[in-house]
């Protein structure tokens, strides 16, 4: 969490220091920080009335709470996805709440799209790195590998192309046996369109940035029509920037690295994102891939799937989409879409 709260706080700074100062009558931008779904919720909003913008920042944390205590949590027994996985192995299916289907359609899209790239249900495997316990930075001392045949063994259990989904009165799905759904890929780029929603329905609020951690929400305008700069973290040292994202109205801008989440044993590095195609670290030769989409969950779940397919493949998967990427391989290099160009600024 140390890590992550100096990234807020750059975050912060960043977002300060752009744009051509306050003109007479315009009010700066409420800032607010707090902690919700295993990261930092990072907030800048420009409402003219105090009071609103306090209960909007209310309801956002209570919205992202709900989302991980309702929907999303692996861990919390009251989640929708805890109950999924608890039923694995269920021949009669499970039912799904609408917006749990929904959620889960859109990423059985993506698991086809980028060829498998994209799973979430590698859950048994991430569970067995034991990723949840990792932060960025820090160094576990006591990390050791998982055995290859306990990776085989997670493995065999995952695969959404064994997932069946058949119509009811609800949707029901049905789980095989072993099999556990982790959606840490895609739950912070689903909070950021129900954060827009949230936005859409506040009166007074004129425009807005939102960040939870690597997934950046911008929203409306700001009162002097200057741009949203967006700063993508430099993977040798995240705490400064490869360049920025100058950005007009809403966006959702989505990173995945390697530096956010790892841990090293006996000098190796390992990090958070597992190819679904070996069950270890991707080794696409990329530190960092930053998409710009419209649909917050397709641009999470495609910064993960582009850090796995690398360039070549991750570049056409995102035209697919609509969305723009811009990825930052091991040698420095940096390899964005064509359309990236326009928002892209180096520092
Ligand atoms: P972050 O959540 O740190 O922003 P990502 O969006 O790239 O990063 O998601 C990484 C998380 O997704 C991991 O912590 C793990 O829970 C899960 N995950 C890891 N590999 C995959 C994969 N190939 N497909 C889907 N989810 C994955
Ligand atoms: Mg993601």
């Amino acid at each position: 969490m140390k890590g992550l709260l100096g990234l807020a706080v750059l975050f912060c700074v960043l977002l300060c220091g752009c744009g051509a100062g306050t003109a007479a009558g315009q009010h700066g931008p409420r800032q607010y920080a707090d902690t919700a779904m295993g990261t930092v919720v990072q907030q800048s909003v420009y409402c003219a009335d105090g009071e609103e913008a306090r209960r909007f920042f209310d309801s956002s944390m209570e919205l992202l709470r709900g989302l991980e205590r309702e929907l999303l949590s692996w861990r919390m027994e009251s989640s929708e996805t805890y109950r999924v996985n608890a039923l694995a192995g269920n021949e009669e299916g499970i039912g799904l709440s609408e917006e749990f289907a929904d959620m889960l359609r859109r990423c059985l899209q993506l698991y086809e799209d980028s060829q498998g790239a994209f799973d979430v249900t590698i859950g048994r495997a991430v569970r067995l790195w034991d990723i949840d316990q990792w932060a960025a930075g820090e160094q576990e001392g006591e990390f050791r590998p998982p055995e290859p045949a306990a990776v085989r063994q997670a493995l065999a259990a995952s695969g959404s192309d064994k997932i069946r989904l058949w119509e009811g009165q609800q949707l029901r799905i049905f789980l095989p046996e072993g099999m556990e759904l982790d959606l840490g890929a895609a739950g912070k780029g689903l909070a950021l369109e129900r954060l827009q929603e949230l936005l859409d329905g506040t009166e007074g609020i004129s425009g807005a940035v939102i960040s939870l951690g690597g997934s950046v929400l911008t929203y409306g305008t700001k009162p002097d029509g200057s741009c949203w700069r967006v700063g993508i973290a430099d993977p040798e040292d995240s705490a400064s920037y490869v360049g920025v994202l100058e950005l007009e109205g809403q966006w959702c801008v989505s990173t995945s690295g390697d530096y956010e989440r790892y841990v090293e044993a006996d000098g190796v590095r390992y990090h958070h994102i597992l190819d679904p195609a070996t069950g270890y670290p991707a080794d696409s030769g990329v530190r960092g891939v930053t998409v710009l989409s419209k649909e917050g969950l397709i641009g999470d779940g495609l910064s993960t799937a582009c850090f796995i397919l690398g360039p070549e493949k991750g570049l056409a998967l995102a035209d697919r989409y609509g969305a723009e990427a811009l990825f930052i391989l091991e040698n420095g290099e940096v390899i964005m879409s064509e359309g990236m160009r326009d928002y892209y600024r180096e520092q």
